[in-house]
């Protein structure tokens, strides 16, 4: 993921009031962004879209000073182009499609839109000569993430990895056994499609109403709401908890029509490259909009159960932000990234697992998948993850057997040799001292700490706003608290 050399960032900053004063593009609040090269902050600090990183979706850019100067009355600034694809018609519902027989509906692939034949076949119609998929059937009206919509790619950031089955699957049987009712499924059209299809069926053929599951889809991407019942699909923006489409009022019928706020998951497959600090900041909103007699007395931060599937390597972001949250060992495959098949032939593993924060004992994982329970760690692991009797756990991160090293004093991925120089432990023929500035901080290079507690960086530029105490202490602390009284310093790096 990484695609860009040592040193070389961009960072976020969250500032008070950021959600009321920042300006806003069609995808709500834009975030405040800074490029830095090797530790040094290069040039003006400037707004962008949250959702989107090609200019070409979504061109909203604007710099940090003229917008204060703009901004000084405090009227709400809106810039970039506000035409986008809210503008779908749909000639019936999703209900209504359902009912039809599979040759009178058809999907237009050139306007990504599902068709009534009677209208489509007319001369005069748009699509009468387009590219059309005819006869949908009703498993694909159920699953359009499979075979009508094609997955968007263009972008790094916005591009739609699907699970496979076995990792879908993985997941209902856990939100079944735990007995969730209420499912938020934030860009997890797969899971969503799987739970209306079986909800569908359910009604139609049983009686037994007690163990209904019910989800509701919050996407960027638009074309899903036409394979959704109407108050089931949100168009949202996760980097802002924006709602595009003002339907803010779905989502919280479908929460409070749970019995408890123990029967609701939120289960989340954000672009990788998205942001930790920003979409920890949404599931936070999410919960405190069910627990509002909670949400003011900032005592405990109740958080709604969550499913949040991300890679390995962004577990300490991720309980950075969200300390409540743990990793599971397992890994998560998909259907059109080849980076993260599981190929049986080849060793290649999926780096791609699940955070929650719903006890681990709970979850059982699928033996005949090659995981095992470590009674000692009281938890499912992979069956290559070895527990380690000095380190007491099963230290595998990556889906590798990791090796115990009595200098660095824990476990290591394997093949590395402890490197006197660097005090780790490092794969042959590495540069000493080099990866520094990769792992550790960008700044000095230091593994002790990163760029954002650097020592250093009080003596840099815009600095003066933020007083070195707060980089100290808040710095591994979830973002946005807008109580606070001055400029608060947030980052990321884009990898
Ligand atoms: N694995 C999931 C799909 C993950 S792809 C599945 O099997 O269903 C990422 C999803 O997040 C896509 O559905 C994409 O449309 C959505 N997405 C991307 N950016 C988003 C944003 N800013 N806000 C909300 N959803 C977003
Ligand atoms: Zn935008
Ligand atoms: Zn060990
Ligand atoms: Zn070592
Ligand atoms: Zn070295």
């Amino acid at each position: 993921m990484n695609n860009f050399s040592a040193g070389t960032g961009i960072e976020v900053f969250f500032i008070k009031d950021w959600y009321a004063s920042a300006p806003r593009c069609r995808h709500g609040p834009m975030l405040l962004f800074e490029k830095f090269i090797h530790g040094k902050c290069q040039g003006r600090r400037y707004y962008a879209c949250s959702a989107c990183r090609s200019r070409k979706e979504c061109d909203a850019f604007l710099y940090e000073d003229d917008y204060n100067r703009k901004n000084k009355c405090g009227n709400e600034i809106h810039i970039g182009q506000h035409q986008d694809d809210s503008s779908l018609l749909y000639e019936c519902t999703f209900k209504g499609l359902a009912s039809l027989s599979p040759s009178e509906r058809s999907f237009c692939r050139n306007c990504q839109i599902v068709r009534l034949e009677e209208c489509r076949q007319k001369p005069t119609d748009k699509c009468f000569q387009h590219d059309i998929i005819k006869s949908l059937s009703l498993f694909n009206l159920f699953h359009p993430s499979r075979e009508i919509l094609p997955p968007l790619q263009e972008d790094k950031k916005n591009a739609q990895y699907f699970l496979n089955d076995r990792s879908l699957n993985f997941i209902l049987d856990i939100l079944l056994q735990l007995k969730f009712t209420h499912i938020v499924c934030i860009g997890m059209p797969s899971l969503h499609e799987e739970i209306q299809y079986r909800k569908y069926f359910y009604h139609k053929n049983s009686e037994d109403v007690t163990t209904i599951i019910d989800s509701i889809l919050l996407d960027i991407d638009k074309r899903y709401e036409q394979f959704s019942d109407q108050d089931k699909f949100c168009h949202f923006n996760m980097f802002n908890h924006y709602f595009i489409d003002e339907s803010f009022d779905k989502l919280r019928n479908f929460v409070e029509k749970s019995e408890s706020h123990s029967r609701i998951c939120l289960v989340l497959d954000p672009p990788f490259g998205g942001l930790v600090d920003a979409i920890a900041n949404t599931l936070k909103w999410i919960s405190s909009c069910s627990f509002p007699e909670n949400s003011k007395s900032s005592k405990t931060e109740n958080l709604l159960p969550i499913l949040w599937i991300f890679p390995y390597f962004m577990e300490k972001r991720i309980t950075g932000a969200l300390p409540s949250l743990h990793m599971l060992d397992y890994q998560v495959n998909y259907n059109n990234h080849n980076k993260f098949k599981k190929k049986i032939t080849s060793t290649r593993i999926s780096p791609v697992r699940i955070f929650t924060n719903i006890k681990t004992n709970d979850i059982v994982f699928p033996v005949d998948e090659g995981y095992r329970f470590c009674s000692r760690c009281d938890r499912y692991v992979a069956e290559s993850n070895k527990h380690c009797k000095i380190c007491n756990n099963c230290p595998s991160k990556d889906g590798r057997t990791y090796v115990h090293c009595n200098e660095c004093n824990f476990c290591v991925k394997p093949g590395r040799k402890h490197c006197k120089n660097c005090e780790r432990c490092e794969l042959d023929g590495h540069e000493c001292r080099k990866t520094g500035y990769l792992l550790g901080c960008h700044l000095c290079g230091k593994l002790t700490h990163k760029r954002r507690d650097c020592p250093l960086k009080n003596s840099q530029k815009n600095n003066d706003i933020l007083p070195a105490k707060t980089i100290k202490t808040k710095a591994n602390h979830a973002v946005f608290h807008r109580k606070s009284s001055h400029l608060r310093k947030r980052k990321y790096t884009f990898s």
